[in-house]
């Protein structure tokens, strides 16, 4: 396991590796609370965000590589069989062509890391964005939320856009079910590690069950958000999705990860944002006044 001591304080690596590229609508990106044709105006909206990224972030832990979300597969603009409605979803989000070395298995490989080496892989929700990746790891303990995996399993599952007849057969992931064990501002949490330096945090709102991962390093705290918020600013700003299927926990979850960083130092990184990774190799902070 590789890590870097800087002036006496244990760093642990940490990646920050982009699968592909997607592009969204800009009322999927942003959407206006309240509004009863949210989702219409997300899927037909025709103007769109530059190419955003697809970050999948790797913690070089001494209990082992925590891959937190997996991206996309090569095949991820492949037509959807089911249901007919997913073809407006791919219109309004559609991905970058790209090569199966592109995937987040090949690029862990190239980073000198092994896949045998991962120990967890934490889903914060299943959109196929985020577990288009997983036919790489077999062998790892995956992790996701009881209530994600209620909201996405089965045919309920596949008519709200959940792809999980794209799930590996041997797909069996561990469910969590949140304690109220308070960490920070955080009421129901669930610690990872033997540690206790990594803990997972329920957010919901984008998705039903969706969570984020934070892990202490030093005085401060990292924070891998997934798509709490598209970004950091839209964290800041307080904006809502467009297709997020409960927008009131949604800004609930913003209110909480502000509150946090309000007490303990935060870097925030969302799944598609690009100046995450500068924040993260410069361990900035969310700003707090
Ligand atoms: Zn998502």
């Amino acid at each position: 396991m590789q890590a870097a001591q800087h002036a006496g304080i244990f760093k642990m690596k940490i990646h920050a590796i982009s699968t592909g590229k997607v592009k969204i609508t800009q009322n999927w990106q942003v959407a206006r609370e309240g509004d009863p044709l949210r989702l219409a105006h997300t899927l037909f909206d025709r103007r769109f965000t530059d190419w955003l990224p697809i970050f999948c972030y790797v913690i070089e832990h001494p209990e082992g590589l925590i891959v937190i979300d997996t991206g996309i597969p090569a095949n991820a603009n492949d037509p959807v069989w089911f249901p007919p409605w997913m073809r407006l979803v791919q219109r309004a989000a559609y991905f970058d062509r790209m090569s199966s070395e592109e995937e987040i298995g090949p690029q862990l490989q190239k980073r000198g890391l092994s896949i045998n080496d991962v120990r967890w892989v934490v889903l914060t929700h299943l959109h196929q964005d985020h577990d288009g990746g997983l036919h790489h790891f077999p062998q790892a303990e995956i992790v996701i939320t009881q209530a994600e995996w209620k909201a996405a399993a089965g045919l309920k599952g596949r008519l709200v856009g959940y792809l999980n007849q794209r799930w590996p057969k041997w797909f069996s992931p561990t469910l969590i079910e949140f304690k109220n064990d308070p960490y920070g501002v955080f009421t129901y949490n669930h610690q990872l590690t033997l540690a206790g330096d990594v803990h997972l945090v329920p957010t919901p709102g984008h998705s039903l069950g969706h969570m984020s991962v934070l892990l202490q390093e030093d005085s401060h705290v990292i924070c891998f958000a997934g798509d709490a918020s598209y970004s950091q600013e839209l964290l800041l700003t307080d904006e809502i999705d467009g297709i997020a299927p409960n927008p009131v926990a949604q800004l609930r979850s913003h209110k909480q990860i502000l509150e946090f960083a309000a007490q303990t130092p935060l870097i925030y990184l969302p799944a598609h944002e690009w100046d995450a990774q500068r924040r993260l190799e410069a361990r900035e902070a969310i700003p707090c006044s």
